[in-house]
């Protein structure tokens, strides 16, 4: 079972972004719950894991991380900045700058060079887009001059946490002949500001295109009508939410996690009140690296006979093909 190491001290990691938003008498504000250290962090269940995606076991050299046999993962930066309460990296997330050398930066890109494999290179942190400009530049550089990698994606919360930091700079990095995707972490529609939607339609203008990704997070946005705000905003700005997780077995976590079967009941009262391009797939990290997996409720059951039955958004359920039973018979 993790322990909290004796004389640990949990510390508030905010940017001047973040701190504008958070309604600092109201602890029960959404922002606030995500990003101020609560007692409650302390309280570390049996079944809570240090590790809870598995990093360490696909570790293949320094800032590689590699699970999916077409997909890798190349961590430049390891710390964050910010320091989200629930986070997956949590208690690994290093509090001083922790970036590659130059060296290890060409050492990841061989690996990735020796593996013709790997079609798709995932940027993640800490916080990818908080690296040097030198370094991501080198980084981007390196990473298209090979043949075999077809598409980089980068997971950030820069557009939410330091919108700032998206300039006319960095797009000129970002943007060479392989396609860039950039995933944003965005929990609830209240972080969605003026300055997120310039920053997010600077990439789109560029011509990068815009994902999201969102902790089911009790006490933050796990209601049908958070949810339903922050997903339609999402879209209104052109980001197509992607991923809703389910929040990871992270010790200290038990006060943001929700049961899966809430998490289920949630997207099917999302399913007929939402476009569906406003609809992210519900999805769990198995523990200890097994990888990812959708959840959200099964639609399609069968009856005795082995025939299909599916269930409308309403909850009534249809044979399909519609034929009817005396036919059948
Ligand atoms: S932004 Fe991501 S990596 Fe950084 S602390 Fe938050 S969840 Fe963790």
């Amino acid at each position: 079972m993790f322990r909290v190491e004796e004389g640990y001290e949990l510390k508030n990691k905010i940017t001047p972004a973040i701190k504008a938003l958070i309604d600092e008498k109201d602890s029960s504000d959404p922002i606030y719950r995500q990003f101020i250290v609560n007692e409650k962090e302390l309280n570390i269940l049996e079944e809570e894991i240090e590790d809870p995606i598995g990093d360490d076991r696909f570790s293949k050299v320094k800032g590689i991380i590699h699970r999916y046999p077409d997909r890798a993962l190349l961590i430049p930066k390891r710390d964050c900045l910010v320091g989200c309460r629930f986070c997956f990296r949590k208690w690994k997330l290093p509090e001083k700058n922790t970036e590659l050398t130059e060296q290890e930066i060409y050492d990841a890109i061989e690996y990735i060079k020796q593996t013709p494999e790997i079609w798709e290179v995932i940027l993640t942190g800490g916080e990818p887009l908080a690296t040097s400009e030198k370094k991501l530049e080198l980084i981007i550089g390196l990473l298209n001059k090979i043949d075999h990698v077809k598409m980089i994606r980068i997971h950030s919360r820069v557009p939410i946490v330091a919108p700032e930091k998206i300039t006319p700079k960095l797009i000129n990095i970002l943007k060479k002949d392989k396609p860039v995707w950039i995933v944003i972490h965005c929990n609830h529609a209240k972080e969605i500001t003026t300055e997120v939607k310039r920053g997010c339609k600077t990439f789109v203008e560029a011509g990068i295109p815009l994902l999201s990704q969102t902790a089911l997070l009790e006490g933050v946005n796990a209601n049908v009508e958070a949810l339903d705000e922050l997903f339609r905003k999402l879209i209104t700005i052109s980001v197509k939410p992607y991923y809703l997780h389910h929040c990871d077995l992270v010790p200290g976590t038990s006060h943001f996690r929700t049961s899966i079967k809430q998490g289920q009941n949630l997207m099917k009262a999302l399913r007929g009140r939402l476009s569906g391009i406003c609809q992210p797939t519900y999805v769990l990290d198995i523990p200890n690296g097994y990888g990812k997996i959708p959840i959200g409720p099964n639609y399609v059951t069968y009856d005795s006979n082995e025939d299909i039955i599916v269930t409308d958004y309403k909850e009534n359920q249809h044979d399909y093909p519609p034929i009817s039973k005396d036919k059948k018979a």
